[in-house]
Parts: structure tokens; sequence; C-alpha cells
């Protein structure tokens, strides 16, 4: 596989098309950004934290069935993937309160949602990411019925294979997003899945473990990411 020249630059990672035509290159970069790149930052080895977090929850995610863009780690920061018609809608399923939800209904933070609750965004830093329904998708053509149907159906499967991972790992999936494209007809899980895109809280103490900490000013940013990793085994340089 042969690196050729940069597709686009987004907050926190790099798109490279190579010499295969339908895929692409990744690159984790260390820049961290919260409220929309307002507050930004790099924090040494995210890029390569996250490319093997990444890596990890993928090919965790396909062996339970979920179809994914992810092809194989290239280096210690980047990843090659299958390059998708990205829906530019995000999918966030929420199993406890936290961050916008909050905001948005005026509840308290750490309280169970059951069932989970499911919501889209538009993917538009300068609107601030706006909540979006499915009529909407449909009416405005971001996406067709059938990929609106498949990317919720998949985003509530990511969430049982991943609530029961990081449990065995001491950890509550408080909330995620994921991103979905099509490629060759079939509609298939993109982007990435790390703690820069999800709550993770522990569970005997409920210490944030996700950028939260970056967006709070906690500190311990990557340190909080690595210990995640140490707990699911994932083995980093
Ligand atoms: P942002 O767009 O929010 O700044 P990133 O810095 O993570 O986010 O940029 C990565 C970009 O790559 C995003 O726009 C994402 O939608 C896009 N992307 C992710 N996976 C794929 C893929 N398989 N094919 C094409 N584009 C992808
Ligand atoms: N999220 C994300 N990218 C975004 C917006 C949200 O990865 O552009 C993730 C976020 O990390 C959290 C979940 O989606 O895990 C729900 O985010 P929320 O709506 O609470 O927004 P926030 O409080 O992060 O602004």
């Amino acid at each position: 596989m042969e690196k050729r020249e940069q597709l686009y630059a987004g907050k926190a990672k790099s798109v490279f098309l190579c010499d295969q035509p339908d895929r692409l290159v990744m690159e984790f970069r260390d820049d961290t950004s919260a409220f929309d790149g307002e507050k930004k930052e790099k924090l040494a080895r995210k890029g390569l934290v996250n490319n093997y977090f990444n890596a990890f929850i993928m090919e965790h995610l396909a062996a339970a069935g979920v179809a994914t863009h992810f092809v194989e780690r290239v280096s210690a920061t980047a990843s090659l993937v299958k390059r998708l018609d990205m829906y530019p809608v995000e999918c966030v399923v929420r199993n406890v309160t936290a961050g916008s939800i909050c905001r948005r209904l005026g509840v308290a933070e750490g309280q169970d949602l059951d069932p989970p609750t499911f919501e889209f965004f538009l993917k538009n830093d300068a609107l601030h990411d706006p909540m979006v329904n499915e009529y909407h998708i449909r009416a405005f053509g971001w996406a067709p019925e059938a990929a609106v149907a498949r990317m919720k159906e998949q985003t509530f499967l990511v969430n049982g294979i991943l609530k029961a991972l990081f449990r065995s790992a001491g950890l509550l999936l408080v909330d995620y997003k994921l991103e979905f494209g099509a490629f060759d007809g079939e509609v298939l899980l993109g982007d990435e899945f790390s703690p820069d895109g999800c709550r993770l809280w522990d569970l005997e103490t409920r210490q944030k473990m996700d950028k939260d900490r970056f967006r709070q000013g906690l500190g311990g940013v990557v340190e909080a990411y690595e210990e995640v990793a140490g707990r699911l085994g994932i083995p980093l340089p």
C-alpha cells in the first residue's frame, strides 16, 4: 500500500488517497478539539493511542457481526479503510445522561436511560451540529430511508457489544457517536471509535476516562485513554 495525496483534513484526523482507489489511509493526529473547534490542543501520543484503540474496537465489532470500513492498521498512527460515501449525520446512543442531553433537557448527569436513547445530529460545525430527525434526513436527501434504518439498527447493535466489552474492563459506556457511509450499495460503519467520541466512566468511582477530561480541563487526558486501553488488553508501543 502506497500513501498518496491528502484528500482532506478534519479536526483530529487526516485522510489520504492511496494506490487502491476504493481505499483511504486515515491518519490519527494528536490534535484535540472541543466546542466545534473553539478549544484546541495537541496532546502527545493521542493519535497513536486512538489508532490502536480504534483498530481493536473495529476488529471486535467486525468479529461480532458489524460491517465496518476498517481494513488494517498500517502504521503507529494510521489505518487503511474502505473509501465510503459518508452520510453527513452522527448517530448518538446514550445509556446514561451526560453532555448535551443535560444542557438541552435540564436533566442531571448520571441518570440511567431505559431504554437507551438514539439521536441524529447533522455534521455541520458552522451550525453547531444541530439535532435532526429521520424526516429531515430523508427530506433533505442526506441519506435514503433504508440507510437511516440500517444506521439506527447497527448503532444499537454496537451498544450491546460494546457495553459488555467495557463492563468487562470495569467501565460504563455512557454514550457514543458513530458515523456511517455507503460502499458498493452497503452501509458500513466508518470514522472511528475511540475515547474522543464516547463517554466512559469507571464503574466503581464514576471517574471520567474520555474526552470530557479535555472538555472540562480535568487533565490526564491521554493517560486516561491509555488506562482504558490497558484494561481492554490493547498492547500500546
Ligand atoms: P471532523 O470531520 O469532525 O473534523 P475528523 O478529524 O475525524 O473529523 O475527520 C475525519 C473525516 O473523515 C470525517 O469527516 C469523517 O466523516 C471522514 N471519514 C471517516 N471515515 C471515512 C471513510 N471510510 N471514507 C471517507 N471518509 C471518511
Ligand atoms: N460526539 C462526538 N462528536 C461530536 C459530538 C458528539 O464524538 O461532534 C460524541 C461525544 O463525545 C459523546 C456523544 O457523542 O460521547 C454525545 O455527545 P453530546 O451530544 O453529549 O455532545 P457534547 O456534550 O459532547 O457536546
